[in-house]
């Protein structure tokens, strides 16, 4: 490893809330910085690492300890190598330009927009197997085998937009609405938090009554009552409430792109403008959020050299959260009779997110869940690390349908997906307390 591949240092802060305190001061001095993973060999304490410029490490650790912000350690952050990676291939049948693809990801060298196409349409058995493994390599070099395990409350099936693939669009007018209380909310949150999932994701609709003082008493007392990290997935909304809810404390945001082909994205969503959307992901960066995004493999008139698109814009918009599922038709919605996205598309889009954006979160998506039994086994082999369970209480869960069929993942189902991919529970987890509930 010779020093001129370093670009980046990696910033290991004491604990979560130092960590994003720290990140918070070095953005307001004016330090470019990102949340990213903590590399595997050194994520103990905080899962989140802060990566700054090369030429801003000294600074950044200046003003870090003149602010009493708890370091870890410093590393470098290395251009991840995966040697021997083709040396194993060469009996196997792959074609050339297969086989340069992967050497360039063997020696550490950014992929490209015709590299990535290349990749994503190969059909070949080999090929393919070739794909998921070096994913799966460089997974387990950047963040372990630990899969992180966060919980998800879908609190309102209210919605002001007719997005024409979604379960609860404005105009399903046959859609039993609901909205739980702050109450009812607690009560999941308590429930998560007793198990010992350290992050909340609460979603929703574009629910316009959920007022920014709603939204604000929620997140405070989740923060009073348990201390959990939040994750708002609740859509476009003015950059001052996205700040008030960072100052608040709620610290990463899902708000996935969905398609980057722009008339594609007109067509899918009657009522969002596309250069909207990319400045509120913009926004929840600049705030200091762990900023989600991610898109849907197999929409109608959707193209292999979109999804390619779609992959290097979370490269070059430094999204740390990608959650990449198939389309699944939803009853009711102009899409309906549209086939569904293919899992294999799915599986290999998930890999090369994960070859080319290297240190992200990548889910294991409810939608593979639902389309596959063994869907988010298969996402977990191909480069993914988090799953995201389903705490909607029964009552409601069922007027939840983004997509129809969706698969409740439950303890039990993530626990299994993580078992068969040979992957380790958090320790975090409250293993009797969870074998009582499943
Ligand atoms: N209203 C919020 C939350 C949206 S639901 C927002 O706008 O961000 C969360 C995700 O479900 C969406 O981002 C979308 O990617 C996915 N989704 C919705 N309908 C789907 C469908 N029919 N098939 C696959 N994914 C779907």
């Amino acid at each position: 490893m010779t020093k001129d591949n370093i670009k980046h240092y990696l910033i290991m802060a004491g604990s979560t809330s130092h960590m994003l305190r720290g990140d918070k001061i070095l953005k307001d001095e004016g330090v470019e910085t990102s949340l990213v993973p903590a590399p595997a060999e050194y994520g103990t304490v905080c899962a989140t690492a802060i990566k700054v410029k090369i030429e801003d490490r000294n600074r950044a650790e200046k003003i870090l300890r003149q602010n009493n912000i708890s370091i870890e350690g410093i590393y470098p952050d290395k251009t991840q190598k995966l040697a021997g990676l083709v040396t194993k291939l060469m009996d196997s049948v792959i074609s050339e330009e297969f086989i340069k693809v992967l050497k360039k990801i063997e020696n550490g060298e950014e992929l490209g927009f015709e590299d990535i196409v290349l990749l994503l349409k190969t059909e070949r058995r080999v090929e393919k197997e070739a794909l998921y493994h070096a994913a799966d390599r460089m997974r387990r070099e950047i963040v372990g085998d630990v899969v992180d395990i966060r919980g998800a409350v879908e609190f309102s099936n209210y919605c002001r937009k007719d997005c024409k693939y979604c379960g609860i669009r404005r105009s399903l007018s046959d859609l039993a609405r609901y909205r739980m209380t702050e109450d009812e909310i607690m009560e999941v949150v308590h429930q998560l938090h007793e198990i010992g999932i350290k992050t909340v994701i609460l979603q929703s609709g574009e629910d316009l009554r959920w007022t920014p003082e709603k939204i604000s008493s929620l997140i405070r007392r989740v923060k009073k009552e348990t201390s959990m990290n939040i994750t708002l997935s609740i859509g476009e909304r003015p950059r001052e409430e996205y700040e008030l809810y960072r100052k608040l404390g709620a610290n990463n945001f899902l708000l996935k792109i969905e398609t980057t082909n722009r008339k594609l994205f007109k067509f899918i969503h009657p009522d969002d403008d596309f250069d909207h959307r990319v400045q509120c992901s913009k926004w929840l960066k600049q705030l200091g959020y762990l900023n989600g995004s991610g898109s849907i493999i197999g929409l109608p008139g959707q193209r292999v050299e979109d999804i390619a698109r779609d992959i290097l814009f979370f490269k070059d918009m430094g999204i740390n959260m990608i959650g990449i599922g198939p389309f699944v038709p939803a009853k009711g919605t102009p899409f309906e009779g549209y086939p569904k996205g293919s899992i294999e598309m799915t599986l290999k889009a998930v890999a090369v997110t994960r070859i080319v954006c290297k240190r992200v979160f990548i889910p294991a998506t409810t939608a593979l869940a639902s389309l596959d039994p063994d869907g988010q086994t298969k996402a977990l082999k191909a480069g993914a690390n988090t799953i995201m369970l389903i705490n909607t209480p029964a009552k409601y869960r069922y007027n939840y349908q983004i997509y129809s069929d969706k698969n409740m993942v439950d303890l039990k189902s993530a626990f299994k997906a993580v078992k068969e991919a040979g992957r380790k529970m958090p320790p975090y987890l409250k293993i009797d307390k969870m074998t009582k509930e499943t």
